[in-house]
């Protein structure tokens, strides 16, 4: 039955779509992949591969056709660097992207649509200590995301459920945790926490300079979720009847500098942590699994330890390339 289905992964250029891409081939589904860019470190197995700007409605209804189901991960995005400068960029790209693509959706008759959303939608105030109590779903209302990136994802879960409701578009909505792996950007300003730390412990071990530079006084906490068990989790969702927003993450809470020492354990180096200004986000967050545990009777099966050392191997590997490359090991 999957064999005949055809589905759209927008985003498939990027770290989860590009993998998930993958996850779906392997279960035997027909898979288009659409984004502004290819793949940067290895070949999409998409079936198709389609380059579109989705923030134009023509070009989201030629994504859309013929399919079935979409997985929606197109967004202009990146770490906390990158979203803390970029507000209106943010709110005014991921805002077309969204809007268009669900439109186009119900547009050419999809089935299903999943929306991928983010921790960051939830109040500040509920993540200002570091020993912050877990986030359950309910939680995101009365609304106060932090930055513009967690309000336009906040008013798409709504858009999905109002399209849901009016429209009978059958939405999913995955509220994500800090997803982390191999094949994620790495350098140049959009990368996350944990990439960031991989890059740093790895120049660190090739320079034999240990001190490595952490935004704030590192004492900041989440939870990270390797990508294995994020795509499994997408896809567990997907076929699942619940239309609610879910949390899909890990509620293992550990400080940046805790990570910074797990980085630093991969490289096999002890560090010296350099505290500068540079931005943190919230002080603390964890994702409450319960509503996962309940919905999908699964939760994601990835230690931090193992999904790290994994991720900093690919990433020495990139580092040392980049070293070759340039004659010179990159910050
Ligand atoms: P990513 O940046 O690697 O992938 C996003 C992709 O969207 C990129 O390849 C980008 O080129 C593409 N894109 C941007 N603008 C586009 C446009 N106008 N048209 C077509 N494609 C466009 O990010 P990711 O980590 O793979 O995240 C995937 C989704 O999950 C995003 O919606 C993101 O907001 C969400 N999310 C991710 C995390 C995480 O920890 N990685 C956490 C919460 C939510």
């Amino acid at each position: 039955m999957s064999e005949q289905t055809r589905v759209l992964v927008t985003g498939a250029g990027g770290f989860i779509g590009s993998h998930l891409v993958t996850y779906l081939k392997d279960k035997g589904y027909w898979v288009r992949g659409v984004d502004i860019k290819e793949p940067e470190f290895s070949a999409s197995t998409a079936d198709e591969f389609m380059l579109l700007d989705l923030r134009r409605w023509e070009n989201c209804l030629k994504a859309t056709e013929g399919i079935e189901e979409v997985y929606a991960l197109a967004a202009d995005m990146g770490g906390m660097g990158f979203i803390s400068a970029n507000h209106a960029l943010i709110l005014h790209n991921n805002s077309l992207i969204n809007i268009h693509t669900l439109d186009a959706a119900r547009e050419n008759g999809v089935k299903r649509y999943l929306y991928t959303s983010s921790a960051c939608i939830y109040p500040e105030h509920l993540q200002e200590t570091a020993d912050v109590v877990p986030l359950k779903e309910e939680d995101a209302y009365p609304a106060y995301p932090q930055d513009a990136y967690g309000w336009e994802k906040l008013v798409t879960e709504r858009l999905c459920t109002h399209y849901r409701e009016d429209y009978g578009l059958d939405t999913r909505i995955v509220r994500f945790h800090n997803i982390f792996g191999e094949e994620g950007t790495w350098t140049g300003g959009r990368e996350k926490a944990p990439a960031a730390m991989c890059r740093k412990a790895a120049i660190a071990k090739l320079t034999g300079d240990h001190s490595i530079d952490i935004w704030g006084d590192g004492e900041q906490t989440r939870s990270f979720c390797y990508i294995t068990d994020c795509v499994e989790g997408i896809y567990r969702l997907m076929r699942s009847d619940f239309v609610e927003p879910l949390n899909l993450g890990q509620d293992r809470m550990v400080t940046i500098n805790e990570l910074a020492d797990m980085a630093a354990a991969s490289a096999g180096i002890e560090i010296k942590k350099n505290h500068i200004d540079g931005p943190q986000g919230v002080r603390g967050r964890n994702s409450d699994n319960t509503k996962l545990r309940e919905v999908l009777g699964w939760e994601p099966q990835v230690s931090l330890e193992d999904g790290l050392k994994k991720t900093y191997d690919w990433i020495e590997q990139q580092v040392i390339a980049a070293n070759k490359e340039s004659g010179a090991v990159a910050s």
